[in-house]
């Protein structure tokens, strides 16, 4: 394999960013008013994924591309930013230099490492194999295709629904569970069946069941007591069935078995369990924390080695109270300004500063109408339309582009005023084939 090291053409400072999501663009983005620092911007994808909407793509709500943003086009217009579509298999903070898998290397004078998080089964049996997780385009497309595919399948022949063909077991009642959950009751119940008839003309859609099961004692853990009930309230009024206090011990290919002993009979289980830093954290060299997040200092840097810095979810950063900060799309944005920033006054000579991470809130969609938000550092609690409003503007003002923020609208003003949404265009074949016989006991 060919191996490249990418030197320094001239005097400029070379930064090497690995990952291009919302730490490793905003970083990017910052760095690139500079003319007098080189960017190489490394990711697997040439885009970029916002992942607080993949459920909306899962649920044919929005398109793929209203939520992926070209990383060529982010960055167009700046020469001394280049993007490089390539996955990195190893690090070496020493010298900063990551190898990629098709056989590059580059070399930073800074090296910036912001490469995510993904699904962590907690060594659940079968999780990894059978569930779909929803962590990035590829999840959501795969998944939207085997929740279109199981309505198919039960409109053809409607036996399959007794073989669990409209069972959509979803794990983790936290805000990706919760807005997966809510969204695939508003979809089943309203979207489905549009008209008088609806789309499946004598597919009994209310035979679907939507369990969403967790090990804690409430949904939306993260949130104020009030917020749970009224989140819990609102996906009972979709149909979602919520089982908490139960985990799900084993995945099959049609079926999970909870800790209660009960079995689901189910070719759709959604995991939403946990998150863990990708897969790179464990060839970087680096110290880690149980969810493989790279420990860093105040100043974003890695003990041991100024040059290097890690950001966003591939971080373990501390807050005001010590704690660690959460996955957050804000944390990943803002500690990218910062990183950006701490270089910017390394290369003039001058000591970087500690982060500091503007709180702004959490809040989470359960659906139509319903949101529950808690604004600011003091929790200003809101639910419903208000929560819902809120929602809607935070999400179209994080998005990358001023086209996507217009598009994402106009799809969310044709479901809310129109009651429609995108064609539920089922494009994965691979998601058709299914084992019916495979696991045929009843529930
Ligand atoms: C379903 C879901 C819903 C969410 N909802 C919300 C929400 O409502 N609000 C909120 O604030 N946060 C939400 N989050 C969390 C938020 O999306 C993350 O905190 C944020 O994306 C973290 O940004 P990041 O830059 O650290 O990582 P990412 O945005 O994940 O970016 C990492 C990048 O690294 C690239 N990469 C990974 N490995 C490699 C490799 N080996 N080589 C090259 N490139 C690599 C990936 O392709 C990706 O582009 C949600 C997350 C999920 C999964």
């Amino acid at each position: 394999m060919t191996e490249s090291t990418e030197q320094e053409p001239n005097s400029k400072k070379h930064v090497v960013i690995v990952g291009g999501g919302f730490a490793g663009l905003q970083c990017a983005r910052k760095l690139a008013a500079h003319p007098h620092v080189r960017v190489t911007l490394l990711d697997k994808n040439n885009y970029q994924q916002f992942q607080p909407l993949l459920y909306q793509v899962a649920t044919a709500l929005l398109a793929p591309d209203n939520i992926a943003f070209s990383l060529r086009g982010t960055l167009g217009g700046h020469p001394n930013v280049d993007v490089k579509m390539t996955e990195v298999v190893s690090v070496d903070p020493n010298t900063r230099v990551v190898q990629t898998a098709q056989g590059h290397q580059y070399q930073g004078d800074f090296l910036v490492l912001a490469a995510g998080s993904q699904a962590n089964f907690f060594g659940t049996p079968g999780a990894d194999e059978h569930s779909y997780p929803l962590y990035s385009l590829h999840d959501a497309e795969r998944l939207r295709s085997r929740l279109l595919a199981m309505v198919e399948y039960a409109d053809r022949d409607h036996s399959l629904i007794g073989k669990g063909a409209l069972n959509f077991v979803i794990v983790g009642a936290g805000p990706t569970g919760v807005e997966t959950a809510g969204a695939f009751g508003d979809m089943l119940q309203t979207a489905l069946k549009r008209g008088s008839r609806g789309i499946f003309s004598d597919l009994a859609l209310d035979k679907a069941q939507i369990l969403l099961v967790d090990g804690g004692h409430a949904v939306l853990s993260a949130f104020t007591p009030a917020a749970q009930t009224y989140a819990a309230k609102m996906l009972e009024e979709r149909g979602v069935q919520v089982r908490l206090g139960t985990r799900v011990k084993e995945v099959g290919s049609g079926h999970v078995v909870l800790s209660d002993g009960s079995r689901i009979l189910t070719h759709t289980v959604i995991w939403a369990g946990g998150l863990k830093a990708t897969q790179l954290s464990n060839n970087v060299g680096l110290k880690t924390d149980r969810g493989g997040r790279i420990d860093v200092q105040a100043d974003l840097t890695v003990p041991g080695f100024a040059g290097v810095y890690a950001l966003g979810d591939f971080a373990n950063i501390a807050g005001k109270d010590g704690e660690p900060l959460p996955q957050l799309a804000s944390v990943a944005e803002q500690s990218g300004k910062w990183c950006a920033r701490n270089i910017l006054l390394d290369i003039a000579g001058k000591p970087r500063e500690s982060f500091r991470y503007l709180d702004k809130g959490i809040m989470a969609m359960i659906g139509r109408n319903a949101a529950v938000a808690e604004v600011g550092e003091h929790r200003h609690e809101l639910q419903g339309t208000i929560a819902f409003a809120a929602w809607i503007g935070v999400h179209a003002a994080l998005l990358t582009s001023t086209r996507a923020k217009i598009e994402a609208f106009v799809e969310w003003a044709w479901e809310y005023f129109g009651g429609s949404r995108g064609d539920p265009i089922l494009d994965r074949t691979e998601e058709l084939r299914i084992d019916w016989d495979d696991d045929s006991e009843d529930t």
